[in-house]
């Protein structure tokens, strides 16, 4: 491996960021270190003097840097490109609508055959509760802030003006944008923005493992973190509380899978106070945790439920939002007496991204995606849970394919590294000049590899990733 990922000192550095720095000719070619982009999720110190990891082709499972180094992309992309990096398919499906018709726009009851078609597609696929109209845009964090957008718009035209108010929980990733940003748990996404927002408040984080009580069963915290939710609701008033999100399995937060029977309580308790459950299914869906929708493995039945990512496997930019009959009328009584539905962009259900994304739901039907993915779970998750011998390795977790192991300095009491060692990076640091990225949060390591990834491929990670803690416990001892 001709990369270098060498260590650095994050002790004046956010434990936040990723923190691999490659070093190499590269810095040659990105004016002494310093580039011109404003990173997203990148830190200062990084755009100044870290110079940039070029991905600049991918096959399969794998990319390539400028330097020719090959890699399995462990996080498939951002959790997204579900079919990898080289479905010859959705590039052809891509060029025959940009042949076709490259744009027209969805406002005023003009429309093109792709959004629809996608949209009666998506209607039918959805089977864990009866979805009946679905709302196109460009990612997940503009899903969530149109979610927040239909609840409100649905309770006033309800006549319900004061039920408003958001929960979330601790530690959810829902987007950044200013509203999906909010509904995040997650400080690094607050801090210096003046948020969260007013109406969105945070319940408990579900994540046993760090957060149950001494002798206290899964089911149990499971129900004490229901009852804390209703206590909150019942402080802040059930006819101010609008509507609750949650991420099936918590992702980007660092994938917690909910304690056993967590939403089998969650659910009638928003049911109780006639607050909306929606669901964010931007990681999960598509097959990710081996059923259609995170929604079917749980037994969850939003009225409400966000896409992204993997419905085009990210070979274009697309969102959408899915809507149940009972919100759809509301609103559709209440747009008429404003003369139209307020909310769109100009990409919304943009024809180019529709035709990859019916293109990438056929494949996902031809090919049994869910099979695919059962197949390749085990290995994934029993072989990544033997990291769990490790004594620096505090905890490894996951559902389907999506897994994090987290270091700690004492795996009874969680307690963790010294931030200043950078232990996730260092094991980061280590797959990587072994030909494998990992998705770094301070001590926690994500990986949600691309959905197509084979036994053998699979085998690789796990092996890369024993050796590479084999690395870090020599580092850390
Ligand atoms: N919701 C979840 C569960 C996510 O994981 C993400 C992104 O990772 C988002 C929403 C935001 O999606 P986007 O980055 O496309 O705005």
């Amino acid at each position: 491996m001709a990369v270098t990922d060498t260590f650095v000192n994050t002790k004046a550095q956010p434990s936040t960021a990723d923190t691999i720095q490659h070093t190499g000719d590269a810095k040659k070619e990105h004016r002494g270190g310093e580039h011109s982009m404003l990173a997203p999720f990148t830190a200062g110190w990084q755009m100044k003097a870290g110079v940039p990891l070029v991905i600049e082709r991918g096959e399969g499972v794998y990319v390539w840097d400028n330097k020719g180094n090959k890699y399995v992309d462990a996080l498939a992309g951002l959790w997204c490109t579900a079919l990898g990096f080289s479905e010859k398919r959705l590039v052809a499906a891509a060029e025959k609508q940009l042949n076709t018709l490259p744009f027209y726009h969805n406002f005023w009851n003009r429309t093109t055959q792709p959004a629809l078609d996608l949209a009666e597609q998506l209607v039918d696929l959805f089977t864990a509760s009866k979805m009946s109209k679905v709302f196109f845009c460009n990612s997940g964090s503009e899903a969530n802030d149109t979610q927040v957008k239909l609840v409100w718009y649905y309770n006033n035209a309800l006549g319900r003006p004061n039920k408003k108010k958001f929960i979330a929980r601790q530690k959810s990733y829902h987007g950044s944008t200013l509203v999906s940003a909010s509904l995040t748990g997650l400080p690094s996404l607050q801090n210096g923005f003046d948020l969260p927002v007013s109406f969105v408040l945070h319940t408990d984080c579900p994540h046993y493992w760090r957060y149950h009580l001494p002798g206290e069963s899964e089911e149990d915290f499971a129900t004490r973190l229901a009852e804390n939710l209703e206590k909150l609701i019942l402080k802040e008033g059930p006819e101010t509380i609008a509507a609750f999100i949650g991420e099936p399995v918590m992702g980007a937060g660092g994938v917690m899978p909910p304690p056993k029977t967590y939403w089998d309580k969650v659910q009638p308790i928003l049911k109780k106070y006639d607050i909306l459950l929606i669901a964010d299914e931007v990681v999960c869906a598509f097959g990710r945790l081996g059923t259609m929708f995170g929604c079917d493995y749980y037994g969850i039945k939003p009225d409400l439920v966000s896409v992204a990512k993997a419905l085009s496997s990210a070979y274009q930019p697309i969102g959408a939002v899915f809507v149940s009959q009972e919100i759809f009328d509301a609103i559709a009584k209440f747009s008429d007496g404003y003369g139209a539905f307020g909310h769109g962009f100009t990409y919304s259900g943009h024809p180019v991204p529709c035709a990859v994304s019916l293109e990438a739901l056929k494949i996902y039907k031809e090919i049994d995606i869910c099979a695919q993915v059962n197949k390749v779970i085990p290995p994934f998750q029993t072989g990544l849970r033997q990291l769990e011998k490790s004594s620096i390795v505090g905890e490894v977790r996951g559902v389907g394919l999506v897994c994090a192991i987290e270091f700690a300095a004492d795996k009874e009491t969680c307690e963790a590294f010294p931030a200043k060692w950078a232990v996730g990076t260092h094991f980061a640091g280590q797959c990587a000049s072994r030909g494998m990225l990992v998705r770094v949060a301070g001590d926690i390591i994500m990986m949600s590899p691309p959905l197509i990834i084979s036994p053998s491929e699979v085998d690789f990670m796990v092996k890369t990733a024993m050796a590479a803690v084999v690395e870090t416990e020599k580092y850390v001892a």
